[in-house]
């Protein structure tokens, strides 16, 4: 730009400068011509005054040359010329034939004679002479050597000057340009609040000015898309559910963490094809079905086995072009677990309800053809005991969903101590039934908050599983106490025991270890206890070993306020 301005500057002060000199030159030479034929037309007159046989013609000069006469008669001859003998007839020569027509005669020509350009001015004398005097052009023209030298100064001078006024020019222009360029840059780089600083209202002031504005609305522009940016990111930071989004190549343009979480993907994964990422066929597969397929349940194996619901949706460019897909993921592990619990709990619950139900039938049935009364009574005891199952297990029910449905526990404090010698009370009569001795072992007599209700349902299905699964002459033993801030609650056993396997299972509902080792047991017993526990806040803990028998260990935190929901 600098050299552009400088070079063209320079041309044209250059350019501008030939064209006025030449032009100068050309109409002060047409000046000196027609000068030298004024003073040749004198001349003509003295000439012709004088007798120019004899004259002295030398004091005739026209700018220290002398001039050559030359006199013509009428049928062209020349009769005289005091510079040349040689001379051919001159009728056809220009101003010898205007100045017979005319009474003078001028020309700028060649001059076949002398071979140089001669100015020539011609003068009827009379009829029959033709004065004519001419000098060559030569010694007319303005241009001589010395003259050359100071144009070739000016010349200098003059380039010298539209350098010096170039260089000028390119600061008025180029600087602020070049600090346009220098701010445009900044903004590119992303330093937006930079702006152009304007020194006056030209044309590049102006242009600063609309740079400005323009810079102004792409700072807000940019600042909009950024908080919009922000807050998606904060969305999609926080959900609970995978966004994934692809471009049309299947490469990653976005994916939130908790996608990853699901997926597995570790470090950067933008950029990346999805099926590098992502090792599971159904949902590869998912992504590259036709879009009237936009959701789907798929089961995912790898890093952990789950269920996730799938949905996809086109990206729509402005141009309304899909450029993508994006993809959002659920984790329905959970829900489908529910979902399975529930239907397996009511089939459970159906089973149970089935088998009383259909000895109660049967039996009731074949008591109107038993005669014998032995056979009735028997009968009639295993109706007895079919209802007495029915109704546990009808009770249970209800009271697991009782405290399932309970938000908020029944608030009160009770002495632990009080609740449990009651039960001992309630259960010393079937221990004694397997001469089974229970010990209370008491080391706290402070009192806890929460429904004393639902600790005795906790504590009697407690004592009452260890006396259901001890054996003959067992031995159990109740102790509570306190360990740190916790009450502590604990029911030993030296019975049967729980297989290891068995032992994370207990707790839920309707499973019992060995169905043959509890007939009478409806397998809620734990499932209720469980939820109480948790009512309270506090935590259950088995230790338990085959053949040697089971620990039950309860904590609940001391004057803690239970009102968590289950
Ligand atoms: P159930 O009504 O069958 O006793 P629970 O939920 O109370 O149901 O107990 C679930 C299973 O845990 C029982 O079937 C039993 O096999 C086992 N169990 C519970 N308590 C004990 C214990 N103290 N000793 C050995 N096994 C036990």
């Amino acid at each position: 730009m600098k050299k552009r301005i400088i070079t063209s500057v320079v041309i044209t002060v250059i350019f501008a400068l030939i064209i006025v000199t030449s032009s100068f030159i050309v109409l002060l030479n047409i000046n000196n011509i027609n000068d030298a034929k004024e003073v040749l037309s004198i001349y003509n007159i003295c000439f012709s005054k004088g007798d120019y046989t004899n004259e002295d013609l030398s004091i005739y000069k026209f700018k220290g040359n002398s001039v050559r006469f030359t006199v013509v008669n009428k049928d062209g001859d020349v009769i005289f010329d005091n510079e040349t003998s040689i001379l051919d007839n001159h009728k056809d020569r220009e101003e010898i034939i205007e100045a017979f027509s005319n009474g003078t005669g001028t020309s700028v020509r060649f001059s076949k004679t002398l071979s140089v350009d001669m100015v020539y001015y011609a003068t009827k004398i009379n009829e029959d002479i033709v004065v004519r005097s001419s000098v060559p052009v030569n010694n007319i023209k303005i241009v001589t050597l010395g003259a050359l030298k100071y144009y070739i100064a000016i010349v200098i001078a003059v380039f010298l000057l539209s350098l010096a006024l170039a260089v000028k020019l390119v600061k008025i222009i180029v600087y602020p340009i070049k600090e346009l360029e220098k701010v445009t840059a900044k903004i590119a780089n992303g330093n937006l609040n930079k702006r152009a600083i304007i020194g006056n209202y030209d044309e590049i002031g102006l242009l600063a000015q609309t740079f400005n504005n323009m810079a102004d609305q792409l700072e807000t522009k940019i600042n909009d898309s950024l908080d919009k940016q922000n807050k998606l990111e904060a969305i999609l930071e926080s959900m609970e559910s995978g966004v994934i989004a692809l471009d049309n190549n299947e490469k990653i343009i976005l994916s939130n963490p908790y996608s990853k979480k699901i997926f597995d993907l570790q470090g950067d994964v933008i950029g990346k094809k999805i099926s590098s990422c992502v090792i599971d066929y159904d949902f590869i597969n998912f992504i590259r079905e036709l879009p009237d397929i936009n959701t789907k349940e798929i089961k995912l194996f790898h890093p952990v086995e789950r269920e996730i619901r799938v949905k996809k949706a086109p990206i729509i460019s402005g141009s309304k072009n899909q450029i993508g897909i994006v993809i959002a993921i659920q984790d329905i592990t959970d829900i489908k677990r529910l979902e399975n619990m529930r239907s397996e709990f009511v089939a459970n619950v159906s089973h149970e309800l089935k088998t009383p139900l259909t000895s109660i039938k049967g039996f009731s049935e074949t008591l109107r053809y038993v005669d014998d009364s032995e056979t009735k009574n028997k009968f009639l005891n295993i109706i007895d005991k079919e209802a007495e199952r029915l109704t546990n297990l009808i009770n249970d029910i209800l009271i697991l969903s009782n405290i399932e449905n309970l938000h908020k526990m029944e608030s009160g404090n009770f002495r632990p101590k009080e609740v449990i010698e009651n039960i001992i009370d309630i259960v010393r009569k079937q221990a004694e039934k397997k001469q089974i001795k229970i010990e209370f072992i008491n080391e706290f007599n402070n009192e806890i908050i929460g429904s004393e209700d639902k600790f005795h349902q906790l504590a009697l299905n407690l004592i009452e599983n260890a006396i259901k699964y001890s054996n003959e002459n067992g031995d159990v033993k109740i102790i509570i106490t306190s360990e740190n801030e916790y009450f502590v609650f604990k029911v030993i056993d030296d019975g049967i025991g729980i297989p290891e396997n068995d032992i994370p299972r207990i707790f839920e509902r309707f499973y019992r270890v060995d169905k043959s080792r509890s007939t009478r047991g409806t397998g809620l017993g734990l499932a209720i206890v469980k939820h109480i526990v948790k009512l309270f806040n506090g935590d259950i803990t088995v230790q338990s070993k085959l053949g040697i028998g089971s620990t039950f260990t309860v904590k609940i935190k001391i004057n803690k306020k239970f009102n968590n929901k289950i």
